[in-house]
């Protein structure tokens, strides 16, 4: 289980027990309260659409554009966790996504507008896994609101990777014995491949959030996380429960990267058999590791890799940290010219523009500017477009309407803070999940091809 950031969602009783479900983890079957009861109800959840699949059932509670995205996010990350674990899933597996409703503070219609990541943040809730009579549940608790709901699959795909690694370590038949190990090996899966693009284990980078979480362990007693209680009830201090996820994923990293594992599976497997008393005889190795991170080193290193699995992972890890002031020595000149030649590669692009928009902007030099402007492909002509019409409003836009309408529908929805700033046509939600949904079909068909 986990949350996502914080905040409430509904009203009532449901407000309560779903603020509470966000900040709360951990196996469902100690679970005696009012927050046990509700776990159970939504356990047994039966969606609107049911589609049953080779690997699994998806409940969802959405039409059938929206249902074929999200059944396209949920194969994925299935085929990714079984593939890092090694376990074969079958029907037995349900995936039930829960529809809340949404903040009532949410302007839904002008979030969708503006395609707002924090706002939908907030209304994308978190779950939690189970098992009962043979079969194992993957509940997902996911915005009512369809246009919500689908910007909620789209930018917290981690919580519905990090619900069906619970669902998946269990399948792989790992018990694991406490909190810190249920949760921190779920974080560590869900943050390992979110966008290492079908890396092998060996090959990711460092996970996502391990530099937050060695902020988190600065005053953090060693206690604290080994001792985490297990869910029984909603937790006294949500803020510090909610803190443990990062902290026993840094942990069980450490662990990981300190003993080595040759895959995932071994990975999870030597975590869940650890002798836990030999721990603190070692954590002043583990600290040390935690302040010697270098993830400057690693993204610098990733950018120039011959993989363009690598460039692309690294290019989403330089966004993560990119307002970090440690990160200094990769911003530059040399960075931007990277850069900006990853803009023409399609794994990397939406990233890549991010970063030029974003972090770079106005300090671009001379020289990169001259090389978006005279690059080929149309989000760099796009790029370079949206600089300069930050410098002179008066852009002529035929240019840039000729590109926009080059780009796919799935590219234009990507790309929608270059859209926003020059004005350009949104396609219509109805066109963007189309547009998913046949790209998903396109992948489930070359798999099927390839099995
Ligand atoms: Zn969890």
């Amino acid at each position: 289980m986990r949350q996502r950031s914080g905040g409430t969602v509904a009203s009532g009783a449901r407000r309560r027990v779903l603020a509470g479900l966000v900040t709360v983890a951990a196996s469902l079957g100690a679970c005696t309260s009012e927050l046990g009861e509700q776990l159970a109800t939504d356990g047994a959840y039966e969606g609107a659409m049911v589609l049953e699949t080779e690997t699994h059932v998806l409940h969802s509670p959405y039409g059938p554009m929206l249902t074929g995205y999200l059944e396209g996010v949920v194969s994925d990350s299935l085929a990714d966790l079984a593939a890092l674990l090694d376990v074969r899933t079958d029907a037995s597996l349900a995936v039930r996504c829960v529809p809340v409703p949404v903040d009532e503070e949410l302007d839904v219609e002008a979030a969708a507008a503006q395609m707002e990541i924090v706002t939908v943040r907030r209304n994308a809730l978190g779950g939690f896994a189970t098992e009962r009579d043979g079969e194992r549940t993957a509940v997902i608790y996911l915005p009512a609101e369809e246009s919500v709901a689908l910007m909620a699959v789209t930018q917290a795909s981690g919580t519905i990777r990090h619900e069906l690694a619970h669902a998946l370590v269990g399948l792989a038949g790992v018990e694991l014995p406490d909190r810190w190990r249920v949760e921190g090996v779920a974080t560590w899966l869900e943050h390992l491949p979110e966008d290492d693009r079908g890396l092998p284990y060996d090959a990711r980078l460092m996970p996502l959030g391990l530099l937050p979480a060695a902020e988190l362990w600065r005053d953090r007693p060693l206690d604290d996380v080994l001792a985490w209680p297990p869910l029984r009830d909603l937790p006294d201090d949500p803020e510090a429960d909610a803190e443990r996820y990062l902290a026993s994923m840094a942990l069980v990293a450490w662990i990981v990267r300190e003993r080595g594992a040759p895959t995932a599976r071994a990975a999870v497997e030597h975590v869940a058999g650890l002798d836990v008393a030999t721990l603190p005889a070692d954590e002043a190795r583990f600290r040390a590791w935690l302040d010697g991170l270098d993830p400057a080193a690693e993204v610098a290193a990733g950018l120039a890799d011959a993989d363009p699995r690598r460039r692309a992972a690294a290019m989403e890890r330089l966004n993560h940290h990119g307002p970090a002031a440690w990160l200094a020595s990769v911003h530059g000149p040399e960075t931007d010219r990277v850069v900006v030649d990853l803009l023409a590669e399609p794994m990397a692009r939406h990233q890549a523009a991010m970063y030029l928009q974003f972090q770079r902007g106005t300090r671009l030099d001379a020289a990169a500017v001259e090389r978006l402007a005279r690059a080929e492909d149309p989000a760099s002509r796009l790029v370079h477009h949206e600089l300069l019409h930050r410098r002179a409003p008066d852009t002529d836009m035929t240019e840039v309407l000729a590109f926009w309408e080059s780009l796919s529908v799935v590219e234009r929805s990507e790309l929608w803070f270059l859209r926003s700033r020059l004005d350009l046509p949104r396609p219509s939600f109805a066109e963007i999940q189309a547009a998913r949904a046949a790209a998903a079909d396109a992948s489930a068909a070359e798999r099927a091809h390839e099995d």
